[in-house]
């Protein structure tokens, strides 16, 4: 599949899938110009890469391997016309219930986080979402035009709300709503690339088809339907349910394993991942997930791996025991996490640095998104 991403590098790009190539995205204008370049040989395309995550929790390896370190990459291949945007978005964080001190703290965590995994200030956009009221604001007018039918539809709604069918006062109107945000957070940036894992994927086509929309309505090409990226560690699924993926606020805190976790705590959690009781180590992740789990996590961890594929990885672990695969797994993983745990204890007691950090990332982002959002108020009529 031809990627088309001129601005970085192409064995970043090699790495990754992307789905859906759209005529906007394809023929990028200058992200604070609405006009399009005259010739397309000349000059390479503006690239605007956007991405979050939600301060719910210190990101896990899920985290890590489908989206943070994704982030780092295309930071560091990056041509000097890329601009990157990452955000932490606490507006999605309280579409469940969140103690405010608690929610305060993840913040700042995570902001820690981002910057120990080697996200740079000087290079790329790092803000808080609720600090750039323009998201909320481009989220309401998208929200006149989006269709109940498509939000009802989405796998994580259906999800979320399986165990509620039957209270519907318990059901929020901004967890049925937040894909809208999820659209407004990278339409209002005009993002033409959203590195994300793999239970992201259907949000991003719902903000294509929100961005096509509100395009189509209006006569307009203000809103840029964004292509996504997905990484090759698309989901990494829960050590304690491997049918279920990773996740920060699963309340099992076995289920997952936290970039802050030391060597021990890894080792732990690794030697008590469900698996099976089958001889032998093999690559077979609709019979035997538990182990498929452990064998991606070990194949994606280590970057400097030279096998090609899991199941070639597979064919070389396949005489091994359950406990040697793990003590394989909990070294790999400690060996991914040792410099970011580090670094992360630093920044999060540097206060006035993660303070400033955001302070500019705000500014910033919030100029990014004013060049759109007076595009858009003008295509709406309301300026
Ligand atoms: P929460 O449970 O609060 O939703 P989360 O673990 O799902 O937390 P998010 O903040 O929702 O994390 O997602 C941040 C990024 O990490 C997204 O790009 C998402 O696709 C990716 N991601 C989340 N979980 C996994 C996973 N298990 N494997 C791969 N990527 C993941
Ligand atoms: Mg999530």
């Amino acid at each position: 599949m031809s990627l088309r991403l001129h601005s970085v590098r192409r064995d970043t790009l090699r790495r990754w899938r992307v789905s859906i190539l759209t005529r906007e995205s394809r023929e990028l204008a200058p992200w604070n110009s609405w006009s399009r370049p005259q010739s397309t040989t000349a000059t390479t395309p503006r690239k605007t890469i956007f991405s979050g995550i939600q301060p719910t929790g210190v990101p896990h390896l899920g985290n890590y391997l489908g989206a943070l370190r994704q982030w780092v990459d295309l930071q560091d291949d990056a041509a000097p016309n890329t601009t990157l945007i990452y955000s932490l978005v606490d507006l999605h964080a309280i579409t469940v219930r969140q103690d405010p001190k608690q929610l305060r703290q993840w913040k700042k965590e995570s902001l820690a986080m981002l910057l120990a995994i080697g996200l740079d200030p000087n290079k790329s956009i790092i803000f808080h979402q609720s600090d750039v009221p323009a998201h909320s604001e481009l989220m309401w007018i998208l929200s006149c035009q989006a269709s109940t039918g498509y939000l009802g539809r989405m796998t994580q709604w259906k999800d979320k709300t399986a165990n509620e069918k039957d209270s519907s006062e318990k059901l929020k109107l901004g967890l049925f709503s937040y894909p809208v945000l999820q659209a407004a957070d990278v339409l209002v940036h005009r993002a033409t690339h959203v590195p994300v894992g793999h239970d992201q994927a259907q949000h991003l086509e719902f903000a294509r088809e929100v961005a096509n929309g509100f395009n189509h309505t209006f006569g307009t090409d203000v809103l840029i339907p964004p292509e996504t990226l997905i990484s090759p560690a698309k989901r990494v699924m829960s050590l304690a349910d491997p049918l279920a993926k990773m996740s920060k606020s699963h309340p099992n805190p076995k289920s997952r394993i936290l970039l802050t976790d030391s060597d021990e705590v890894i080792r732990s959690k690794v030697k008590a991942a469900v698996t099976d009781s089958n001889d032998g180590i093999t690559y077979d992740p609709q019979r035997r997930p538990g182990v498929s789990n452990l064998i991606d996590i070990l194949y994606h961890a280590d970057s400097r791996s030279a096998y090609s594929s899991q199941e070639e990885l597979a064919g070389d672990l396949a005489g091994m025991s359950m406990r040697a695969l793990k003590d394989r797994v909990a070294d790999t993983v400690e060996s991914t996490v040792k410099h970011i745990r580090a670094s992360y204890e630093n920044m999060l007691h540097d206060s006035s640095h993660l303070d400033e950090v955001a302070a500019q990332g705000a500014e910033r982002a919030a100029k990014s998104a004013a060049v759109t959002m007076k595009a858009v108020k003008n295509a709406v009529g309301l300026a």
